[in-house]
């Protein structure tokens, strides 16, 4: 550990500090690595394709089911609306695991 000067307020502040311990100016941006930045997109996406897949799935469904006089529609799409929900929690907490892993070092 090493004493640096604030550039903001010119006192004397350790080098390892994220942030001035008198004027409170941001030192250090904690950064993302490659790998974190891949995975936190990862996420964002997976989470967007997954909701979008859901949202698509009902309106189709909603589309057979007025049209279907057996009430199979139904329950085929509960079975698949089920593995869908399954399927995000999944790889939301496999994805999230990943995020936190890779998450910066403050
Ligand atoms: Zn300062």
């Amino acid at each position: 550990m090493s004493i640096i000067n604030c550039p903001e307020c010119g006192k004397e502040v350790s080098n390892k500090a994220l942030v001035c311990t008198h004027c409170g100016y941001e030192l250090k941006k904690p950064t993302r690595g490659f790998f974190g930045q891949i995975f936190k997109w990862l996420f964002i996406l997976f989470n967007i394709f997954m909701a979008f897949s859901i949202y698509k799935g009902m309106s189709d469904v909603s589309e057979v089911v007025a049209t279907d006089t057996t009430g199979g529609a139904i329950v085929g799409a509960g079975i698949g609306f089920s593995m869908l929900l399954g399927l995000w929690a999944m790889g939301d907490i496999i994805l999230g695991a990943f995020v936190l892993f890779t998450k910066p070092k403050a």
